[in-house]
């Protein structure tokens, strides 16, 4: 079978990651509690910025926001080694901007997950995804994301929605923990 996975908040807690961050950059102390709350992707809100403002420091911090010790997700990558064993194919597919495609893959990599080169999408917007999911002929696809999920509803796949605080009104199989993920397969046939 054929796996396509998303990789923020999806494999790895991506947007934790940057809240930790920003409250340290700005030295501030928000309560964790809020960021569990949110019912949007972004995050800048809970330190009163704008989305301009919280576009340029969600941008001006990307080399930190990537590249440092960002925790994947609890047996995310064991999880994706299996399902390798077991001879189904990994697909990444990621809205990550190009010039970071390469170093993502290699960071991907560092972390434990199994990565072949021709199976790694980045670059493309949330929206595009779709396509790329259609024309690998995906069997499963897993992403965290409303605006990407849906415009996959009607289409040939098993979708699983990776369960976050901003997407809890998606009627979607969801998955809360990576170590669910065979129970979820088995439970599907
Ligand atoms: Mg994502």
């Amino acid at each position: 079978m054929k796996f396509g996975f998303d990789i923020d908040d999806t494999l790895i807690n991506l947007r934790e990651h940057a809240f930790h961050l920003y409250n340290r950059k700005l030295n501030r102390d928000v309560d964790i509690s809020l960021f569990h709350e949110l019912d949007k992707v972004e995050i800048h809100e809970l330190f009163g910025m704008t989305a301009e403002e919280g576009g340029k420091m969600w941008s001006g911090s990307l080399e930190e926001i990537y590249y440092t010790n960002c925790p994947p997700y609890p047996e995310a990558a064991e999880t994706l080694q299996r399902l390798e064993k077991e001879g189904h194919e990994i697909y990444y597919i990621t809205a990550r901007p190009k010039e970071h495609g390469k170093r993502t893959m290699e960071w991907m990599i560092q972390n434990g997950f199994p990565v072949r080169e021709d199976r790694f999408f980045y670059g493309m917007n949330d929206e595009d995804k779709v396509h790329i999911i259609k024309e690998l002929e995906l069997d499963y696809y897993f992403d965290d994301k409303p605006a990407v999920l849906e415009t996959l509803s009607g289409r040939p796949l098993n979708v699983f929605v990776k369960n976050q605080s901003y997407n809890r009104h998606l009627n979607i199989p969801r998955i809360n923990d990576w170590s669910e993920l065979f129970d979820l397969l088995t439970e599907e046939k």
